[in-house]
């Protein structure tokens, strides 16, 4: 099958404006239209991320995004109080670790989010302010867990630590208040909910992060935000920038804007809902506690006696849907649905139709339809259409 829709967290199906904005002529990264460019893109992301500080661009995935915000603010001998949930907040954790940072864990079960009170009693206990920084995934993509992020902020605010979020996956799929949450160094990228190719790393920056990057940090050269922040106010980057990727952002910035945040939110949120309400009807188990379920991927537990992996492969060959599967210790235990990217209503339809058929054929008993149906009723009943 040729024709793929990518139901993966990552990267994920691109819209034809922002795929053909990529084929535009280079341009000289040291140039007037490139200082246009940056500046734009810069600006346009700091409502994306609620901050009125400075949002620096990387060349780079986005664990070099998370690499830039641990080795910018801090340096060996330093401790930070790393708040896993999964696969990427174990990464955030190990950046830490190879830097020689001091890493206490306050360790959550996984499928759950951080429990806001143990994140309080450990802060509280600390009288004598030895944790020096707070490290949060907002959406732990291996999970499908999205932390409720406010309560967090208010457990942490009275003790003072810096804050440093990975928000890769998050970003852009639901509100996200920076500056209002009080965070300090917040990392998304490209390939995500804003919809564009691989390539670019965004880190928002509170002007507290900034001031800490003067006095300390651990050694740094291609990650170095103060240079990243020295070049933008020329309109540069310090190396040559993914200047595709930087066109078909800008693209994508504009027609987030355009279709308005709080739809683009809702239509994350509609997905999700559509996916849960059809896995709960064909009873198969969401990874992912009730309250902190993510809105950009959906983790459904394998069944017993299913092949998680080979029916992500006949979804992928025969049927054109490619799923994501587990990390690290959930390899083969469950499957992730990722809803970000260019998918309409009826590609889910059609995915979890697709499911259906696989689970069916695979030899579980399920009342074929039935999924899909209750995605459907999600859906009209958002449009407001009678379904009865
Ligand atoms: C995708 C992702 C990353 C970064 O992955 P890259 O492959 O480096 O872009 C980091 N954290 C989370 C939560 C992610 O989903």
């Amino acid at each position: 099958m040729s024709k793929q829709l990518l139901f993966i967290p990552g990267p994920v199906t691109v819209t034809e404006p922002v795929l053909a904005a990529m084929g535009k002529p280079m341009i000289d990264h040291r140039g007037p239209e490139f200082k246009v460019l940056l500046e734009s893109i810069a600006r346009k992301l700091k409502p994306v991320f609620g901050t009125s500080g400075d949002v620096v661009v990387l060349g780079s995935s986005g664990t070099g995004g998370l690499e830039a915000a641990m080795t910018n603010m801090f340096g060996p001998g330093e401790k930070v109080l790393c708040c896993p949930v999964g696969v990427f907040g174990d990464r955030f954790a190990e950046i830490a670790r190879t830097w020689g940072v001091d890493v206490e864990v306050l360790p959550t079960a996984w499928g759950h989010g951080v429990d806001a009170q143990a994140l309080k009693a450990r802060l509280d206990a600390d009288a004598k302010r030895e944790i020096k920084g707070v490290i949060l995934t907002h959406n732990e993509t291996s999970t499908g867990v999205q932390n409720v992020m406010g309560p967090l902020a208010d457990a942490i605010r009275a003790h003072g630590a810096l804050v440093l979020v990975d928000s890769v996956s998050g970003l852009a799929a639901s509100e996200f208040t920076m500056d209002a949450w009080g965070f300090d160094v917040v990392v998304a990228a490209s390939q995500k909910a804003l919809g564009v190719p691989p390539g670019l790393a965004m880190v928002a920056v509170s002007p507290r992060a900034w001031e800490k990057m003067e006095r300390a940090g651990g050694p740094r050269y291609y990650f170095d935000l103060r240079k990243a922040r020295e070049f933008a106010a020329i309109g540069q980057t310090p190396a040559t920038p993914p200047v595709s990727q930087c066109f078909a952002m800008d693209v994508a910035l504009d027609r987030y804007a355009a279709s308005g945040p709080e739809n683009v939110w809702a239509r994350h949120q509609l997905y999700t809902n559509g996916i849960i309400a059809a896995a709960q009807t064909l009873g198969l188990e969401l990874f992912a506690q009730p309250g902190v379920r993510s809105v950009t991927v959906t983790a459904l537990d394998v069944p017993a006696g299913i092949d998680g992996d080979a029916i992500r492969k006949t979804m992928r060959v025969e049927r054109g849907f490619v799923l994501g599967g587990g990390q690290g210790r959930l390899a083969g235990k469950i499957i992730r649905i990722g809803t970000m990217g260019d998918i309409s209503q009826t590609d889910v339809l059609g995915m979890l139709g697709a499911l259906e058929m696989e689970l069916l054929g695979a030899g579980l008993k399920i009342h074929v339809g039935s999924g899909v149906q209750a995605a459907l009723r999600v859906f009209l009943e958002a449009s407001q259409i009678n379904a009865a």
